[in-house]
């Protein structure tokens, strides 16, 4: 699988469409903070089908939970357990499953590509939401929790966030961490802080991270057991920060939230079970977040080739276009091959998954680092091509400069991925 089916040729057109029409427009008035993205974000869900699509694999779901209560009901508690599926059937179940989520990420990747063009921060508030606080309540949640607080994130009715990083604990979140769950009758009480939390100033679902902090534990705090919690906006003691002002990414607001004894009820568990932490859940999140910033980088390297080309072809010195000037062609030149070579890497993850396989810890990393270092420098770039109008706010790449720089920092540094690579390639 080197090269888009029709639907996603299909899919990509369609979006771009729509990221003309729509996110083009709104555009400076997202940056400045005028207005924020939830209403274009419910209106792009509305408009290409997507909440539609969620929607039907929610009722699914709801139909599926009922048969199996009905049948329970039906049994009582005396029916024998149902004889579990052979490996090679559950090999090939999980196979299936796998091809069938990479054709749907794919989709998604074309359509994150499209909007990246036009504006990423926009992307990154919805894929925040979507993503990261709907994907992990998706990966970890009983169909109930799936059903109650995925559902209206997945189908727009409600903003999500994924309340991970702190004030003492970002490369180092695990370890770092300092919120913690104390468990009470029926529920927890919730206290710590979480510091930027994409979509946290308006987040209606919070998925929130802390480390378990049983009566008695005498565990290490570097070692206690994690586990996710839903919390919802306005649950008492939970403190929503304003949005911080910050370098790029200005379409998606980001802050802190604050929890003060927050208590929530044992089914706010993600998963209703401490037998299973959810630290690997987390990682799995990270995981699929390092292979999942490529669409925008991809976005970003098409605006700024397309933009630089443009201005290099009309921006005349000493009577020639810059085009012609050997210097500039070789930074468009840089700029193509590096575009390719994230092309590539996207098209290496979704040819694994079709086949029934993921990539690697490290190989998620590898394409995370490289991706991400080779767009901010291609930005740069596409700075220096358009001279003293490339730093002006017009021109759109000094924002998609500032933009691309988070992708070294978020979801896990650049000097983070480093260290995961070699791990793997010493161990
Ligand atoms: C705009 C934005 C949105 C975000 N959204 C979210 C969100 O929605 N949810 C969420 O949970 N988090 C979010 N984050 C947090 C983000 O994931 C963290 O910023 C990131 O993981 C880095 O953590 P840190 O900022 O604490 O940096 P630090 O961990 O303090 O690192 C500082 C520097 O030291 C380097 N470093 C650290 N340890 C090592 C080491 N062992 N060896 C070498 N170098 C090292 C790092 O690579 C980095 O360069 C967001 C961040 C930003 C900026």
């Amino acid at each position: 699988m080197f090269e888009y089916t029709e639907t996603q040729e299909m899919v990509a057109a369609m979006t771009r469409r729509w990221a003309e029409e729509h996110l083009k427009p709104a555009t400076e008035e997202l940056e400045s903070g005028k207005i924020l993205p939830y209403e274009l974000m419910r209106r792009l869900g509305q408009d290409l089908g997507l909440f539609e699509m969620a929607d039907a694999k929610f009722q699914k779901l709801e139909e599926r939970s009922r048969q199996r209560t009905e049948e329970r009901e039906k049994q009582g508690n005396s029916h024998s357990p149902k004889t579990p599926a052979s490996p090679e059937k559950e090999e090939a179940r999980r196979a299936r499953k796998l091809r069938q989520r990479a054709e749907e990420e794919a989709l998604g990747a074309v359509m994150s590509r499209e909007l990246s063009r036009i504006n990423p921060g926009f992307v990154l508030a919805f894929g925040a939401s979507t993503m990261l606080a709907g994907g992990a309540i998706m990966a970890r949640g009983t169909p109930a929790q799936k059903l109650r607080w995925a559902r209206p994130i997945l189908t727009g009715k409600k903003i999500g966030a994924w309340g991970m990083t702190e004030p003492e604990a970002g490369s180092d979140a695990f370890s770092g961490m300092r919120t913690l769950a104390t468990p009470v009758e029926n529920g927890f009480v919730l206290n710590g802080q979480k510091s930027f939390i994409t979509n946290a100033p308006y987040a209606d679902i919070m998925v929130i991270y802390a480390k378990l902090n049983e009566s008695g534990a005498t565990l290490p705090m570097e070692r206690r057991p994690i586990h996710a919690f839903i919390v919802e906006k306005g649950t008492e003691g939970t403190t929503l920060g304003p949005p911080v002002t910050k370098m790029g990414m200005h379409s998606s607001p980001t802050g802190e939230i604050f929890l003060q004894d927050v208590f929530v009820e044992a089914h706010c568990l993600l998963g209703e079970t401490l037998e299973t932490e959810s630290r690997q859940g987390a990682k799995d999140v990270f995981h699929n977040e390092r292979t999942g910033l490529m669409p925008l980088c991809l976005g970003i390297l098409d605006r700024c080739i397309e933009i630089s080309v443009d201005y290099a072809r009309e921006r005349k010195t000493w009577g020639r276009p810059i085009a012609q000037y050997q210097l500039i062609q070789e930074k468009l030149a840089r700029m193509f091959v590096v575009r390719q070579n994230v092309e590539n890497l996207q098209f290496k993850v979704w040819w694994k998954r079709s086949r029934g396989k993921g990539m690697s810890a490290a190989e998620a990393s590898a394409c995370k680092l490289y991706s991400a270092r080779v767009t901010t420098e291609a930005a740069l770039e596409a700075v220096q091509i358009l001279g003293g109008n490339g730093y002006m706010t017009e021109y759109e790449v000094e924002r998609l400069m500032r933009d691309a720089k988070l992708l070294q920092i978020g979801g896990g540094a650049d000097e983070i991925q480093i260290l995961h690579i070699a791990r793997a390639m010493l161990s």
